[in-house]
């Protein structure tokens, strides 16, 4: 068997094994939605596995914004945006972006891992560096590799690391440095202080990825820079739109220098497609959103303190999470997938995450909290994860 073949015979015995000892837990279908409430295959079971964060998949206001838009626009555009792709909604959509980001301008692309890929890879070539924590989600490490510049990478959140690789590179060569705001395997904070600090003192420009911080972090959900205190200490902002944004997008936003670069040659924007009209009315109507209703931030604030101390009094291992991504640490893959099965014969719907995505001795289910868990829905799920937890040995 050749080595590609190989490959795919491995995965699919991987697959084929856990389907058969009822282990399997990716790929099922959410049939339904009712705030934290689910169906999956027919059982009505409480989420803890959404992305939701503020519970605005389904808000009125944003499904009547995409409906608009379709109406007006139809389901798709004519091309790509530097063509006769750009609409008016596109342009609205990255003012509002550029307004709640506190920055000159914004541009939006087609996905989040998208937006990561292209912009790496316009912003630093062949005689550049790019500097990485080694926790960066999978689109940065991809944009990186692109973009051939030389691809060095700091233990995570280890600022003494990062600053010993910033005074070994050639002064001469131009740095990027780049991280996630919130980790979305692990739910920390990368060191932004430090981080910003590092980058300013070596001359290298900051790009941070913030797919798990717009809307979940700072006062008003404007993400890690207004969490810290520090606005406008990053110069690439990078976000998603499918994750707190109920929608499908990615996004930069910076000065309008940057933007007008990465509008002329950022290949994904100059050869994809836009984004479609539905998709860019309802990130644009979440983002009003979010300003409008407050009260979603405090919640989501409250249930993660909530989630996290429930956890942790219970006896398990969720790393430093202080976020909604909480990892509840199982150590072997095989605890994570029993857990899991637990968990989802009482009706908890959450997941397990085991090597590749995470190291080989970190499997973990990880559990998300969002706005719209009440006190009982959590209390619920800790119990449960209790339950489940001492039965398979993770906690005592
Ligand atoms: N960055 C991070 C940190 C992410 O977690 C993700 C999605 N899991 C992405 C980028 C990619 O975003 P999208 O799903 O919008 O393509």
């Amino acid at each position: 068997m050749n080595s590609i073949a190989k490959r795919i015979a491995e995965m699919n015995a991987r697959v084929a094994s856990a389907k058969e000892q009822n282990l399997y837990f990716y790929l099922q279908a959410i049939e339904k939605l009712d705030g934290p409430w689910v169906t999956v295959g027919g059982k009505r079971m409480l989420i803890f596995a959404s992305y939701s964060y503020l519970g605005l998949l389904g808000h009125p206001k944003i499904n009547a914004a995409a409906k608009a838009a379709i109406e007006r626009y139809g389901t798709g555009t004519h091309g790509v945006r530097v063509l006769a792709g750009t609409l008016p909604l596109h342009r609205e959509l990255e003012e509002r972006i550029a307004a709640f980001k506190r920055a000159e301008a914004a541009i939006v692309y087609s996905s989040g891992y998208v937006t990561n890929l292209t912009t790496v890879s316009s912003l630093v070539g062949r005689n550049d560096v790019v500097i990485c924590d080694k926790l960066n989600h999978a689109s940065i490490v991809d944009g990186c590799l692109l973009s051939r510049a030389k691809f060095l990478r700091f233990e995570h959140n280890n600022m003494k690391e990062l600053e010993r690789i910033l005074t070994s590179v050639d002064p001469a060569k131009s740095k990027l440095v780049v991280a996630d705001a919130v980790f979305s395997m692990d739910g920390d904070i990368i060191n932004l202080p430090e981080l910003s600090r590092l980058c300013k003192k070596y001359g290298a420009m900051l790009m941070i990825d913030e797919a798990h911080s717009l809307g979940v972090l700072g006062k008003t959900g404007r993400g890690i820079e207004e969490h810290f205190g520090l606005e406008g200490v990053i110069d690439v902002k990078m976000g998603t739109l499918s994750k707190c944004i109920p929608s499908v997008g990615g996004y930069i936003a910076g000065s309008k220098e940057l933007i007008t670069y990465l509008q002329h040659t950022s290949r994904a924007f100059v050869f994809s497609a836009a984004l479609p009209p539905a998709a860019a009315a309802a990130a644009k109507a979440a983002l009003e959103v979010i300003e409008e209703e407050p009260g979603r931030l405090e919640a989501l604030q409250r249930n993660v303190k909530l989630f996290i101390a429930g956890l942790q009094e219970r006896g398990f291992n969720t790393l430093n999470s202080q976020t909604p991504i909480v990892p509840i640490i199982t150590v072997d893959e095989d605890k994570a997938m029993l857990m899991t099965r637990l968990l989802q014969d009482v009706n908890i719907f959450m997941l397990p995450v085991v090597p590749p995505a995470v190291p080989v001795g970190t499997s973990r289910l990880r559990a998300n909290v969002t706005a719209v868990h009440s006190e009982a829905d959590i209390e619920l799920a800790l119990d449960a994860s209790a339950r489940a937890g001492k039965a398979i040995g993770v906690i005592p």
